[in-house]
């Protein structure tokens, strides 16, 4: 990026919204990490993707099962959420909602609740320390763990956006797409929608999922990450699409993750163009900024800089990233008062 286009996108007061705990943990922290369990013998490479490398979907899952393995305590969990949700706010996210699959640990005493309250508490002290970034959370539910383990997370999810005072907003689902089916998750899905949390669905992240797409379509979700293969011309087809626009579902867009995950072939080809030209929302976000060595503020600049956006343009992009969050009202208001405040100084 050149320094003057760079100051613009850090700028920028930005809308997070699809980033995965365990993806976006930085070189620093991985640092950190490295050196409470040297006895793992995990190689830096091992949990990111560099500039210029791709991996297929399938290894990128690995990088996961890397990066779970540095992070298997309550003081590993405080200490990534409490970066994560700082490296955020130093790149002008100045809202954050950030998901991550609860995780038990037989080895050191973790359970999934304890999981959830400690990337709590991690949001909390941030707001303690003033860290001017306001942060939710998705609970995760993980595909691969099946309906059984979706239902129990919801329960708990449930449980924590009736005591979290509002910090628990929703349901992520995710996880490796080639994986087992939506159909079966469905219950678990519904009963998170009846008791009041919003779902954000990755959808379509693969071809051979447009059954599943079309069925986890109709509940409907109020977001979809990724949407890759919805529209005809990637081999989707315009019933998906007439269902996206009908309701109206905002798509959370991540260009780097898709281009270095091999599910696009290159960021002119990325799907953002087609949603953006209809005129649907869309919103620019990371996945995993640590794990595709990426930020917000480079996000937008490659989206400005392939489909020709101008920065005012770019502007409407983040300030329209507002009406997506899962937010109550009158915190999307605070937002778009925050947005009018900043714009004279990211303009000058
Ligand atoms: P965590 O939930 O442990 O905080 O973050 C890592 C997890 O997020 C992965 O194990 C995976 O379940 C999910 N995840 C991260 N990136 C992606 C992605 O691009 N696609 C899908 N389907 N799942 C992802």
């Amino acid at each position: 990026m050149d320094s003057e286009a760079d100051a613009f996108y850090r700028e920028l007061p930005k809308v997070e919204l699809h980033a995965h705990l365990n993806g976006s943990v930085s070189v620093q922290t991985i640092e950190k990490l490295l050196v409470r369990k040297p006895h793992l013998n995990v190689e830096r490479s091992m949990t990111a993707i560099g500039k210029g490398q791709r991996r297929t979907l399938d290894e990128c899952f690995q990088v996961f099962k890397v990066i779970h393995q540095l992070v298997d305590t309550e003081e590993d969990i405080l200490m990534v959420a409490t970066d994560v949700i700082k490296e955020f706010a130093a790149d002008g996210v100045k809202y954050l909602e950030l998901r991550s699959t609860p995780r038990e640990e037989k080895n050191t005493g973790l359970t999934k609740k304890r999981y959830v309250e400690t990337v709590l508490k991690a949001i909390q002290q941030c707001r303690n320390e003033d860290v001017d970034i306001d942060v939710r959370f998705l609970v995760a539910i993980d595909r691969r763990n099946g309906a059984q383990v979706a239902m129990e997370t919801v329960k708990l999810a449930e449980e924590f956006m009736l005591s979290s005072d509002g910090l628990v907003v929703g349901i992520d689902l995710s996880g490796d797409p080639t994986v087992g089916h939506g159909k079966d998750l469905l219950p678990a899905l519904q009963s998170a929608k009846n008791c009041g949390l919003k779902l954000s669905l990755h959808l379509s992240e693969v071809l051979s999922q447009l059954e599943e797409t079309d069925l986890l379509l109709d509940l409907p979700p109020d977001r979809i990450g990724h949407g890759t293969f919805l529209h005809p011309e990637v081999g989707g087809s315009e019933d998906l699409v007439q269902k996206v626009l009908k309701n109206n579902i905002p798509l959370e867009l991540c260009l780097t993750s898709n281009v270095k995950g091999q599910t696009v072939p290159c960021y002119a080809k990325h799907h953002f163009n087609h949603w953006y030209q209809l005129g649907h929302p869309c919103v620019i976000c990371t996945d995993d900024k640590g794990v595709f060595a990426t930020d917000l503020s480079q996000e937008y600049q490659l989206a400005a800089s392939t489909f020709g956006l101008s920065r005012e343009a770019v502007w409407k992009l983040s300030h329209q990233a507002i009406d997506c969050t899962f937010a109550p009202d009158a915190v999307k208001q605070q937002l778009r008062n925050k947005w009018a405040e900043l714009k004279p100084q990211v303009f000058q």
